[in-house]
């Protein structure tokens, strides 16, 4: 992509209500556009970025057998009132009548549709198990939208629903999701911990969360200094026996909430950390099928009840947690399976010709290579280029200038700030070595 022609509209305004460092830099770096409170445009950068995700999230689905499909964000109520949640979600539930007066709901999670197309379609024990998925926008009308993607009222999540004829069916796929989810995690460099997570009001006999790791976090959790053990300090707590004005944000100590700060699995001491919420997988059992009456023939031509699991992952949050974790000062640093573009050619000085023609032939050759590159062809002045891909966060930026006469160019790397220099004729092989 030219930069020149890019839609990248960076600015050094901070949104009014901006406290986190991903709300600051991906308004300021032109990734998003808040256009109502909660609710965002993704401009071309962040489409790829969450492209990249999505992407990652399918070929871990892909590995656990679990099937792409995708609902209707507009549910009937009639889903709802039968399911019971109508009155639970209460407020976060936007509903509105279309021109027949029917009541409809947006969806801000799907067990009710994704139940709704398995009944009446999967009928036997044989077609069982089965986890259908999907990546799609979820509306819940938050009373405190804030912290940019964090905690929009529209949404991205990656939602998943499976169903089985035993809990120990489920309990395996439970575990493989598990494992599908810290591979994808892992891959989009995120430091992370899979704690024990309330199962709350939903009822259902385990859930676990997915916690990104960074102080900006709005959740607490414990976890071992020796083991893979965290938990949601919700579980530790029990909220209705504290008192109105008790903070979970003010403790600093693990032992003020359990007396002890012993990891109940090893020899190891727990300690209090904050995550961001990327992810919450959760056995569910029969409340939704015994709702909805969704049921399969088993062995003896019994009719029973799917016994369900459901495993969210919030996309565009993520997008949020990878910069909470990966910027400095100056703004967003890009891992490798997120970032927008992995090389920017910074030509220095545009009316240089040499600096004009290696740039457009390194930038021709990378393309070629279906390398994601950059070309900063602007007729701006060099420092003004550099700060304006420093706030993107380009993992390298091949900066040709002036060092050209003497047939070197220079390898910025954005997270370590170092820059290398090469000679003209290494910098093709040498960016493909970082690629
Ligand atoms: P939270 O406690 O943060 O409100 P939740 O428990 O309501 O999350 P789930 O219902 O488990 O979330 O939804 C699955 C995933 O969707 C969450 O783990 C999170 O990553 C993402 N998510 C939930 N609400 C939002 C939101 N308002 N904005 C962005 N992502 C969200
Ligand atoms: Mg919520």
């Amino acid at each position: 992509m030219r930069r020149s022609k890019a839609f990248i509209p960076t600015t050094k305004e901070v949104p009014s209500d901006a406290v986190l460092a991903s709300h600051i830099f991906l308004s300021r770096a032109g990734f998003i556009s808040q256009v109502a409170s909660g609710l965002y445009s993704y401009m071309p950068l962040a489409k790829k970025v969450i492209r990249k995700i999505e992407n990652i999230i399918h070929d871990e689905m892909a590995q656990v057998g679990a099937q792409e499909v995708e609902l209707s964000f507009v549910a009937p109520s009639d889903l709802w009132i039968e399911s019971g949640r109508i009155d639970k979600f209460g407020k976060e539930l936007l509903r509105f009548y279309d021109r027949k007066e029917k009541l409809f709901v947006l969806g801000p999670t799907h067990e009710e549709m994704m139940v709704d197309l398995v009944r009446n379609r999967v009928v036997s024990y044989k077609n069982l198990p089965l986890n259908l998925y999907q990546i799609k926008t979820k509306f819940r009308d938050e009373v405190r939208p804030r912290y940019g993607l964090m905690r929009g009222r529209e949404f991205i999540m990656k939602d998943g629903y499976s169903f089985h004829t035993s809990t120990e069916d489920l309990d395996r796929e439970f575990d493989a999701l598990e494992v599908a989810y810290k591979k994808i995690i892992t891959r989009l460099g995120l430091d992370f911990r899979v704690v024990e997570a309330d199962s709350g009001a939903i009822g259902g006999s385990g859930s676990k969360e997915i916690m990104v790791i960074a102080d900006s976090g709005e959740d607490n959790i414990a976890v071992c200094d020796t083991c893979e053990y965290g938990a949601n300090i919700e579980v530790f707590l029990n909220m209705d026996e504290l008192d109105e004005d008790f903070d979970a944000n003010s403790i600093t100590d693990i032992k003020t909430i359990k007396g002890d700060d012993n990891c109940p699995h090893c020899a190891g001491k727990l300690s209090l950390t904050k995550g961001i919420e990327v992810g919450h997988i959760f056995k569910l059992g029969t409340t939704y099928s015994d709702a909805l009456k969704a049921k399969y023939l088993d062995e003896n031509g019994q009719s029973q009840s799917f016994i369900m699991g459901t495993y969210g992952m919030g996309v565009s949050r993520l997008v949020a947690a990878v910069i909470e974790q990966h910027h400095d000062e100056n703004g967003c640093i890009w891992t490798k399976e997120t970032a927008p573009y992995m090389v920017n050619i910074m030509i220095s000085n545009i009316k240089d010709e040499a600096q004009n023609t290696l740039g457009e032939e390194l930038y021709l050759k990378l393309l070629g290579e279906n390398i994601e590159v950059m070309i900063d062809d602007r007729k701006e002045r060099f420092g003004f280029k550099m700060k304006d891909a420093e706030l993107i966060g380009f993992p390298y930026t091949v900066i040709i200038g002036k060092e050209l006469a003497n047939g070197t160019v220079e390898i910025y790397d954005r997270k370590t700030t170092l820059k290398t220099t090469v000679s003209t004729g290494e910098i093709y092989k040498k960016i493909m070595e970082l690629m």
